[in-house]
């Protein structure tokens, strides 16, 4: 298995886990760009969200579902926090395993870089 979030599911990588269940896992960013950083990702290998399919649809609604607890879990349901996947290298993806990285706790630029 040459994923690294493969691996960080399947335990063989450790991560600060923050939230799982049988269909997706969050865990703390490593390099963390803001006070909350946490990515959620589904258990099964999704490269990008171009590999997305209808089968999924109830999957990516877990994983945004799980960003907003884990969110308001931190205090940042009324304070905003913000969600982003990035597709492709050309938007900023470096891991080819669908993640959706939650983020707050300091001002959110809009657009971002
Ligand atoms: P992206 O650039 O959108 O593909 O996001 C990948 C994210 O994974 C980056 O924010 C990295 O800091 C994060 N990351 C890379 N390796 C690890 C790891 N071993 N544990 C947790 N997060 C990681």
């Amino acid at each position: 298995m040459d994923c690294l979030f493969c691996r960080i599911v399947a335990g063989e990588i450790p991560a600060a886990r923050v939230f799982e269940n049988d269909r997706v896992v969050a865990f703390d960013d490593i390099a963390p760009i803001a006070p909350m950083h946490v990515l959620v990702v589904p258990r099964t290998h999704i490269a990008t969200l171009n590999d997305v399919t209808p089968d999924h649809d109830a999957l990516i609604g877990e994983m945004l579902r799980a960003a907003a607890t884990i969110a308001a879990e931190r205090g940042y349901a009324e304070r905003g926090f913000r969600t982003v996947f990035n597709c492709q290298a050309g938007a900023g993806q470096s891991v080819f395993h669908i993640h959706l990285h939650v983020i707050g706790g300091r001002p959110l630029a809009w657009p971002p870089g």
